[in-house]
């Protein structure tokens, strides 16, 4: 598992190596955020819904959408909106609200 980081999208904010518990992300020489060393990442998602842009994604399991897959997200408030999406582009969406959380 661990991360990958889209430096195409990633806006130099900081926030990903601000967050990681590992002090495992950097900045390079253009500001923009890189994972120094992926064994090292557990794969704890911090950085992932940390990043206002949607430029981390975590890198899914083969059991979960075969090879490739990768799980991204984007939050409005209390809402998630988490996209798994396998290899292939299947995309798989989850709406989460924490209001909700002692719903069921
Ligand atoms: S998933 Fe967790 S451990 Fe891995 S780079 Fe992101 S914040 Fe660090
Ligand atoms: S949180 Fe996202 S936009 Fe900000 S530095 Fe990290 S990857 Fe770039």
């Amino acid at each position: 598992m661990g991360v990958i980081i889209d430096q195409s999208k990633c806006a130099r904010c900081g926030r990903c190596s601000d967050i990681c518990p590992g002090n495992l992300i950097r900045k390079d020489g253009d500001n923009k955020a890189y994972l120094k060393r992926q064994g090292d990442c557990w794969s704890c998602v911090s950085c992932v819904k940390e990043c206002p842009v949607g430029a981390i994604a975590l890198i899914l399991p083969p059991e979960l959408g075969g090879s490739g897959g990768r799980l991204t997200l984007t939050q409005d408030g209390s809402v998630t909106r988490w996209v798994a999406e396998s290899a292939r582009g299947v995309q798989t969406v989850i709406v989460t609200d924490t209001k909700e959380a002692n719903k069921y």
